[in-house]
């Protein structure tokens, strides 16, 4: 049990703490009804379920990190498109990189974005035909698509199968954007002879050559989400495109006149998510991931149910080692 004298002086202090720290400490999901609460990068994630370590067709990679945990739409689309591709696009199977902290937020490292459990990077690199050993999936290295050094696709290492498996995962309705490279963007738009109705869904952008990241609309319902505008209709094979291959995107950041040293970022603080996060950071957690693992039917609604049959079960589950319960404010406004 928690002491209650804790409560009036550990609220306002976790509440000033980095929420980075109180979301990249939580070991297990909130056990709330399934919702993303805030932006892709700023927001957590309540009621979110873990995909397995390993599938018929997947194998999750950097499992120290604890980040294979999304919203169950996202978790089930994951699903979906590793079987789909391996059945239809000749790929045997996805290496799935990060998907979210158990209850989303902030990352002690990495990623501005996968706050509430609508993002998921999957490796550019397939599924070896063999189970990887947990050893070989912290160490093992994705494979760039690109000739180094260039801005563009390395024809030796990139394959039909890489565009079939990312025009799929582009294809699902509730896809609203791939985050992609401007040279693997630019082969798709060269090269792609199928149906092109997705194609702008597919965003160039940095990095992302070694792994593709995939964003699913808010999910029906989910009022707490904030969604971001659809990308334009148009394929964006054009101008916008063509903008990644000038200097403008890559040059260095000019230095001002009379630079001053930047001010020190300040860190997100709890109190800077929208406030429904505070509960997601407090509420009680499942007793096991087995509990709150892809394959289980309605995993939180029968986690609830028997926490409402028996306060023993919940005082047993485990929330995240918060000082305290954390009074939830009213929401702004403008949420
Ligand atoms: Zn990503």
């Amino acid at each position: 049990m928690l002491a209650s004298g804790l409560l009036g002086s550990a609220a306002p202090v976790l509440a000033d703490q980095p929420a980075k720290q109180i979301f990249g400490a939580a070991k297990l999901p909130a056990i709330l009804p399934p919702s993303p609460i805030g932006f892709y990068s700023k927001g957590c994630l309540a009621g979110g379920i873990a995909i397995p370590n390993d599938g018929a067709t997947w194998q999750a990679m950097r499992p120290s990190r604890n980040r294979r945990w999304g919203h169950p739409d996202l978790v089930a689309l994951v699903e979906r498109l590793s079987r789909e591709a391996a059945a239809q696009d000749g790929w045997p199977g996805l290496l799935i990189g990060d998907i979210s902290q158990p209850r989303g937020g902030p990352m002690l490292s990495g990623h501005a974005s996968h706050q509430v459990g609508l993002d998921a990077d999957v490796w550019l690199t397939p599924m070896p035909n063999r189970t990887l050993s947990a050893q070989e999936r912290e160490s093992l290295s994705a494979t760039s698509m690109l000739k180094p050094n260039t801005l563009y696709v390395d024809d030796r290492v990139w394959t039909a199968a890489h565009a079939r498996l990312l025009m799929r995962a582009a294809s699902y309705p509730e896809v609203e954007r791939i985050f992609i490279h401007p040279g693997i963007k630019k082969k798709l738009c060269d090269t792609w002879q199928g149906d092109r109705s997705a194609m702008g869904k597919l965003r160039p952008y940095y990095g992302h050559h070694y792994h593709f990241h995939i964003r699913i609309k808010c999910p029906p319902g989910a009022n707490n989400c904030r969604s971001q505008s659809p990308p334009a209709q148009s394929s964006g094979c054009d101008k916008s495109l063509a903008w990644w291959f000038t200097d403008e995107p890559w040059a260095p950041a000019k230095p001002k006149k009379n630079d001053k040293p930047a001010p020190k970022k300040r860190e997100i603080q709890l109190s800077d998510l929208p406030a429904a996060c505070a509960a997601v950071a407090s509420a009680p957690g499942p007793a096991t991931e087995a509990q709150v693992t892809f394959g289980t039917a309605d995993p939180i609604g029968r986690i609830a149910g028997a926490n409402a049959a028996s306060a023993v079960t919940a005082s047993a589950s485990a929330p995240m080692p918060v000082p305290g319960r954390i009074p939830v404010p009213k929401p702004r406004p403008s949420n």
